[in-house]
């Protein structure tokens, strides 16, 4: 049953008609949930990430003497820092794969070629026809297609449209919070070795308090993101979303091979997997609606 997404978009027959202004912003470009809760992670996310830029900068790098040192590792933390943050930003902004509110339409049926024998399961909370792997979010108020949690870290679901860029998000704290603690390490030795009054711009208990801030900060960060990258990477790798996983769902999915999984979230291999600002290319869409009976 290969019908296009856009096909059962609210704009053609049935559904909400005109353009779905739910969860949308910035002159409905982009994709964004309004949920307080969401939001307060997001904002902590970042101050967290600026913190860590302060320190890094101010108290270990910027001061050190170690020129070549310190310059390759200016260019390796601030380079995972901005891709870190523009996943972060892409994984926020992006529709996940809401499934058009309210397109349970007696037309809307009838023109994905519903035959006798099939049946089709219908959403009670957002009135939509539900595809296969397609789940309710009670956060996002939408049917998600291929939907594995939602994540209050970036504000929004995951799922079949944005899950390249929260893995992207993942590996990238991960990266940054090793790269971070690995820091922290030869700044310690180095102001055990010399003088804590001269490690620093500031004094030594000021000094202390935030480096240790920052050890604790690399640490439940990157414990946190590489658990949750192994997870994303298992899952992907099985043809399993979280909320399968989690309801121990049987697969009426024909099941992808581990190659065809990977590409059908991150596009044929190429750099392009590893950069938050480009869309897979090959993407193998799950649009059966019907179950046969
Ligand atoms: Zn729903
Ligand atoms: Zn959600």
């Amino acid at each position: 049953m290969n019908y296009s997404y856009s096909a059962l978009s609210p704009g053609g027959s049935g559904g909400f008609g005109g353009v779905d202004q739910h969860n949308r912003c910035c002159g409905n470009k982009a994709w964004c949930v309004k949920d307080i809760c969401g939001i307060v992670c997001v904002i902590m996310t970042w101050l967290l990430i600026l913190f860590a830029e302060f320190v890094v900068m101010r108290l270990i790098l910027l001061p050190s003497n170690y020129t070549v040192f310190s310059t390759i590792n200016m260019i390796i933390f601030q380079a995972l820092a901005f891709l870190a943050f523009a996943s972060h930003i892409r994984t926020m902004l992006s529709d996940p794969g809401a499934v058009p509110r309210g397109n349970a339409t007696k037309e809307m049926i009838e023109q994905m070629g519903y035959r006798e024998g099939q049946m089709f399961y219908k959403c009670p909370k957002c009135c939509s026809i539900k595809p296969e792997r397609a789940h309710h979010c009670s956060v996002c108020q939408r049917c998600i297609r291929k939907m594995d949690h939602h994540c209050p870290w970036v504000n929004n679901c995951v799922g079949e449209n944005n899950q390249k860029y929260f893995v992207l998000f993942t590996f990238y704290i991960a990266s940054i919070s090793v790269h971070t603690l690995f820091l922290v390490l030869t700044q310690f030795a180095e102001c055990v070795k010399n003088d804590w009054r001269t490690c620093s711009p500031y004094s030594p208990p000021a000094t202390i308090f935030l480096l240790l801030f920052l050890t604790f900060e690399g640490l439940m960060f990157g414990i946190f993101t590489i658990i949750m990258l192994a997870t994303q990477l298992t899952a992907i790798l099985n043809d399993q979303t979280g909320i399968e996983q989690l309801k121990k769902e049987e697969a009426r999915w024909a099941k992808k091979s581990r190659l065809k999984s990977i590409q059908s979230v991150f596009g044929r291999f190429s750099l392009a997997w590893f950069s938050p600002f480009t869309e897979p290319s090959c993407r193998t869409r799950f649009n059966s609606h019907f179950y046969s009976v």
